[in-house]
């Protein structure tokens, strides 16, 4: 078995393998110089100086040798060579594989601006990023955070609780509008306003300003300039999926992937951030950027490797943390036509119950952590409930499951 990208969904592949009793060899080829790393802290404890490098760490190296785990770092593999079944790595070096899992995850999206490529103007992927962010937060004062999404938003929430002064601007009328309920976004601005985060909504980027190539400001499509001498882009991210694509796998802003997760050669699979999957939960095929889906996948391809093929159908589950707000998402709820909002919005602890067409899609839930496991639950029934359903137990996910 030969895993392209030591990511959450390589590394898990990889351990579960091992864990279900495969006894062949495992290559896990990663480009990434350090040990297979969680990647939600480096917007969270590890910016905030809450967490070190190690803590990141998913296991030790000593593990991956006493499994037989043969972890490649720093080592890009820049083809595949379908006909003899073969990883082409950058050095030249050909790894052969019996099955193939591409799990490439994804990077962060561009902004093409004028000034965009200055120094004081970066991403958050890797723990590269996360150390040089960390020492240019130490020595900003006024930050511009582009994009009102979960990674702009955990940053802004850090950088504003180590005293800088935080402005997000974002293109769209409102934050999170990709993923999370207006009930939900509205709650979680108002907590960011409340720690002193500034916004500006409908706004585009004209050009990123500066002095003798140092940053100095923001220049918005409505005129006005924004003082900063750090800019932090958030702006979603896009499928590492031209391995694939090179190699002749059908992609379309990821890897395609049918419900076992089998690329169109059946010697690959693809999974994680850098796969468009069917998914029970949503209606079309999606590509989802989550530890839980990463996660879910990886073990679902070593099932299958070991012999236990089910189709893939984990209900999709995902977080973030905001300050005191802990958002949780439970299924899918974007397309929803209705909603419900149950608990206590002025006390910060509510849930919003999403359904389409009466059906049930799932709950955000801002800190209220049971609600998020009881509705994962209810949404793995074979027959999950519909509104009318949820209207007769008055919206109690306990009930439900009782
Ligand atoms: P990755 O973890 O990105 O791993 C892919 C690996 O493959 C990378 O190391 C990459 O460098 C490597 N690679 C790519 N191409 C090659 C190649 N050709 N050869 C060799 N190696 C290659 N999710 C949540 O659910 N909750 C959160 O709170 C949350 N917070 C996040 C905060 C941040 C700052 C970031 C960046 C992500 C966060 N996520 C969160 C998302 C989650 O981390 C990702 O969905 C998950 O890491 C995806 O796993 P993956 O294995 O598909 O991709």
């Amino acid at each position: 078995m030969v895993i392209v990208g030591a990511g959450q969904a390589g590394f898990q592949t990889a351990f579960s393998l091992r864990e279900g009793g495969f006894r062949g060899p495992v290559t896990l080829i990663g480009n990434e110089k350090r040990l297979p790393y969680q990647r939600p802290p480096l917007s969270k404890a590890f910016l905030h100086g809450l967490a070190d490098e190690a803590s990141l760490h998913f296991r030790p190296q000593t593990l991956f040798e006493k499994l037989e785990i043969d972890f490649l770092p720093d080592a890009e593999v820049t083809a595949i060579d379908r006909a003899s079944c073969a990883m082409v790595c950058g050095a030249g070096q050909t790894i052969p594989y019996e099955h193939a899992v591409i799990a490439t995850g994804s990077r962060p999206r561009r902004l093409l601006v004028e000034g965009a490529g200055l120094g004081h103007v970066v991403y958050l992927r890797t723990i590269e990023d996360a150390i040089g962010l960390k020492e240019k937060v130490a020595r900003a004062n006024d930050i511009v955070v582009i994009g009102a999404g979960f990674i702009g938003l955990e940053f802004a929430s850090v950088a504003r609780k180590l005293g800088r002064n935080v402005h997000v601007v974002e293109a769209g009328s409102r934050m999170m509008a990709r993923a999370v309920t207006p009930p939900a976004a509205a709650f979680v601005q108002r907590r960011h306003e409340s720690w002193g985060v500034e916004f500006s909504f409908e706004t585009t980027i004209e050009a990123i300003k500066s002095r003798d190539h140092v940053v100095t400001g923001v220049r918005l499509g409505d005129g006005r300039v924004l003082k900063a001498d750090l800019v932090v882009v958030g702006i979603g991210a896009v499928a590492n999926c031209e391995l694939a694509a090179e190699a002749g796998l059908a992609t379309d802003c990821g890897i395609l992937v049918d419900d076992h997760l089998l690329t169109s050669d059946p010697r690959i699979s693809a999974i994680g951030d850098c796969a468009v999957h069917p998914n029970v939960f949503a209606r079309a095929p999606i590509r989802l950027e989550s530890v839980q889906n990463a996660a879910d996948q990886g073990r679902a391809v070593a099932a299958r490797l070991l012999g236990e093929a089910l189709p893939y159908r984990a209900v999709p589950w995902f977080w973030s943390d905001q300050g005191d707000v802990k958002l949780q998402i439970a299924g899918i709820t974007t397309g929803h036509d209705h909603c419900v909002v149950r608990g206590s919005v002025e006390d910060g602890r509510f849930a919003v119950f999403c359904f389409a067409n009466g059906r049930f899609l799932g709950v955000e839930s801002i800190n209220r952590p049971s609600d998020n496991m009881m509705a994962r639950r209810v949404l793995a029934l074979p027959q999950p409930p519909t509104l009318h359903d949820f209207e007769a137990f008055d919206f109690s996910l306990k009930a439900i499951l009782d």
